[in-house]
C-alpha cells in the first residue's frame, strides 16, 4: 500500500479538540503499530535521499518522534526546539500565531555551527506558523534550511504559501 494511503487510513479526526470547530488529526494509530511507524519512518528517510543536510532539528513535541527515529536511521544529530523556559543555558526565542491559540519557541544559542544545514522536522503542517517559527530560530543562531518535512499537511490552511521560501517535503496531503 502507497505511504500517503497508510497515512491517511490511520489518521483519527478527533472534533472539537482542543478547542470547538477545531478538527484535530490524532496521529496515535500511527504510533502504536510498529509496521506502521517504521513505514513512515522509511518514508521520510526516502524523501531526504537526495537532501544535503547535517542536523535534524525536532519540534517539540510530536516531532521529536518522528524526527529521533530520522536521525538514528540516518545517524544524523538531533536539534531540539522547545516551547518557552524548558531549554538550559542561553537561548533564542520566537513567538509566534497558531491556529489556535499562541507559542513562544526557543532553540539554544550554540545549537548549531555557522552555515550548519538542517531539516525541521514536525508532524502536522497546517497554518505553518510553527515552521515558520522554526526556520527563523535556526536562520537566527546561524543555521541553513535545507527542507522542512512533514507526515500530512492540511491543505485547506495553506501552510505552503508561509513557507515558502523553503523547500517543503510532506508524505501526505489531504
Ligand atoms: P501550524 O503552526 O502549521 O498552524 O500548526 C502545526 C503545529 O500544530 C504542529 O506542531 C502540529 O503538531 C500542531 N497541529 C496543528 N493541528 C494539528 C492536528 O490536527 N493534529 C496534530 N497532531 N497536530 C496538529
Amino acid at each position: 500500500q502507497e505511504i500517503g494511503k497508510v497515512i491517511s487510513e490511520n489518521f483519527r479526526n478527533i472534533p472539537d479538540f482542543p478547542q470547538p470547530g477545531i478538527i484535530f488529526k490524532d496521529i496515535a494509530p500511527l504510533l502504536s503499530n510498529p509496521a506502521i511507524f517504521k513505514r513512515i519512518t522509511d518514508a521520510f528517510v526516502l524523501a531526504l535521499k537526495d537532501i544535503d543536510f547535517d542536523k535534524i532539528v525536532i519540534l517539540e513535541s510530536r516531532g521529536f518522534i518522528f524526527g529521533t527515529a530520522i536521525g538514528l536511521q540516518m545517524g544524523k544529530g538531533l536539534i531540539l526546539i522547545r516551547k518557552k523556559g524548558k531549554l538550559p543555558g542561553k537561548v533564542e526565542q520566537f513567538s509566534f500565531d497558531l491556529e489556535y491559540g499562541k507559542d513562544v519557541f526557543e532553540i539554544q544559542s550554540d545549537a548549531l555551527a555557522k552555515g550548519e544545514k538542517v531539516v525541521i522536522v514536525d508532524d502536522i503542517l497546517a497554518t505553518g506558523g510553527t515552521a515558520d517559527a522554526a526556520c527563523r530560530l535556526v536562520e537566527k543562531v546561524g543555521g541553513v534550511v535545507s527542507a522542512v518535512m512533514f507526515l500530512y499537511q492540511i491543505k485547506d490552511l495553506k501552510g505552503e504559501e508561509r513557507l515558502s521560501k523553503y523547500k517543503i517535503i510532506n508524505l501526505h496531503v489531504e
